[in-house]
């Protein structure tokens, strides 16, 4: 069965819901494993994509995402702030394209940005292209084609814009905006020609089913880059005694959402702490992607180390 399925998508071809869902419960998972990396190679070569964030905004978010600690809902230990300086903005971008980074993102929580704020983000992504090739993403909550034709104007290529889970789940998470708006702009996006970087947090009490509901939603909507993170639970959210989910059912993700869609980046992001001792065993899983360096309101990792890492695994990161 595992088989036949990676010869089909090879092939050109596509899986179905159900026969994802029939790999779901296969017993033989390293044969999932070994399909999904097959199907990486075949689609995405050696090229390992690495990109890199920093927050731009923190905190005093008025949604109530559950799992977030920058919600006005959660008491948490974050440090809160209005705006970067934008000198140590641009100095972070320069930064990490000297170290090999191929892209960089600037966070800003809230619902959406204001348009001042936009403004200045705006200006710090025009002067970081006058001194640096990085390739420029952005993450600003739920904009207006306005807004992204703004952003491209200064170089923004690719917009972030997670779905966070499976369309049936959403609602059990966030109350103050809907999945709906998060594809409207996500469509803003794509029709005023930014890539779109959109995927989401496994470990939220969404079932395995629902994950590949979601995989299934990503491919819809042709995302071309899917960060994975797995939840590391805040102290003072509603997510802070959630479970850990078990190492086969987060390397299960990777390979069927690689299975599912075939050309994206399946990308490493947050919790990756979390998943330490079977980062190798991702990395053979259908990844082709990772987040590195500093996370928004997590503990990061060191792109040096992170870099020798994915060579080991035999990706070129240049
Ligand atoms: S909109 Fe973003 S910053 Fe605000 S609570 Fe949700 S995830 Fe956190």
């Amino acid at each position: 069965m595992i088989q036949q399925i990676k010869n089909k998508i090879l092939a050109g071809g596509t899986i179905t819901e159900a026969e994802a869902l029939s790999l779901l419960k296969t017993e033989n998972k390293e044969e999932l494993y070994n399909a999904a990396d097959e199907v990486r190679q075949k689609f995405k070569g050696d090229k390992f994509d690495m990109c890199s964030i920093m927050n731009a905004k923190s905190g005093k978010c008025s949604q109530d995402c559950k799992w977030c600690s920058q919600s006005v809902f959660h008491k948490t230990n974050i440090e809160e702030y209005e705006l970067v300086d934008l000198k140590e903005a641009e100095k972070m971008a320069k930064e990490n394209a000297a170290k090999g980074v191929h892209k960089f993102s600037l966070v800003t929580s809230g619902k959406a940005i204001s348009n001042s704020n936009l403004d200045k983000l705006c200006g710090v992504y025009r002067n970081i292209q006058k001194s640096t090739p990085i390739h420029l993403c952005a993450s600003m909550g739920l904009l207006t084609k306005e807004q992204l034709q703004k952003l491209k104007n200064s170089g923004v290529k690719h917009y972030h814009c997670n779905i966070e889970t499976a369309p049936s789940h959403f609602g059990k998470l966030v109350t103050t905006h809907t999945i709906e708006q998060k594809v409207e702009t996500i469509k803003a996006a794509q029709e005023i020609g930014m890539g779109v970087c959109s995927g989401g947090i496994i470990g939220m009490g969404e079932t395995p089913e629902q994950r590949i509901e979601m995989a299934f939603f990503l491919k819809k909507l042709d995302i071309i880059s899917i960060p994975i993170n797995i939840l590391m639970p805040v102290e003072g959210t509603k997510m802070e005694g959630m479970p850990k989910l078990s190492d086969e059912e987060i390397l299960t993700t990777f390979a069927l959402f690689r299975l599912i869609n075939p050309t994206a980046n399946i990308r490493l992001a947050g919790g990756r702490s979390l998943i330490q001792h079977i980062q190798d065993k991702a990395l053979k899983a259908g990844v082709s992607a990772a987040l590195v360096g500093d996370y928004l309101t997590t503990v990061g990792t060191n792109i040096t180390e992170d870099k020798e890492t994915f060579e080991k695994a035999g990706f070129c990161c240049k």
